[in-house]
């Protein structure tokens, strides 16, 4: 593995996410809505993931900026970055499938929204967002940078903290005693710890 072999990676990566999601998006589109949550606080939250997941890092990756901040690549580190990409894909992947039409990029609630707790949601609420913690993982170990790399964990991080309390909040509005029970039995992220 080089540092090419790693930025190249990184690039596959974020395809494969957009492709991955597009299919779900153009159907989103057509899906008609009942409640959606503060939408200017989300675009913010947004803005702030999408620099962190994707234009930081995308700057480092065309022009190795901000130079002060680069470190020596260590092979080993990139794999498993690798790995990690990989696997957050495939739960991106499972995710959408689980989710179907309830799917959104923001908090909303659809109309005939049902609460889905099965396959990749039977033992974590938000394995879609385990998915993104995933994906920023492995941008800190394929980019020797400490600021492009660890950005999008950062960036990731903040929509996370200051989005999912709402998010359950939302769900209990709409699910009642159905998510209560649904929260008694999951995690949020992280099977049996978070
Ligand atoms: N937090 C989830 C879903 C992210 S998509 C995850 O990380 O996997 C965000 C939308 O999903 C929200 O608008 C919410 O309405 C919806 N949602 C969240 N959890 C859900 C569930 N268990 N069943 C159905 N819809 C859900």
């Amino acid at each position: 593995m080089t540092l090419l072999a790693a930025k190249v990676i990184w690039v596959l990566g974020v395809v494969g996410w957009f492709i991955i999601r597009y299919p779900h998006d153009r159907r989103a589109r057509r899906t008609p809505k009942l409640q959606r949550a503060d939408g200017g606080r989300e675009i913010v939250l947004m803005a702030i993931s999408g620099a962190g997941l994707g234009v930081l890092p995308f700057v480092y990756v065309v022009s190795n900026a901000p130079h002060f901040a680069n470190y020596p690549f260590r092979p080993w580190q990139a794999w498993l970055g690798a790995a990690l990409f990989a696997a957050a894909l495939w739960l991106f992947h499972r995710t959408h499938k689980d989710l179907g039409r309830n799917w959104s990029v923001t908090l909303e609630v659809r109309d005939r929204h049902t609460l889905v707790t099965s396959g990749v949601y039977s033992r974590v609420r938000h394995p879609m967002y385990s998915a993104f913690w995933l994906w920023a993982l492995a941008q800190a170990l394929l980019l020797p940078n400490w600021i492009a790399g660890p950005a999008g964990l950062i960036g990731f991080g903040t929509l996370f903290f200051l989005r999912v309390g709402r998010e359950e909040t939302l769900m209990i509005e709409t699910f009642g005693d159905d998510y209560r029970r649904y929260m008694a039995r999951t995690s949020r992220i992280l099977p049996g710890i978070y």
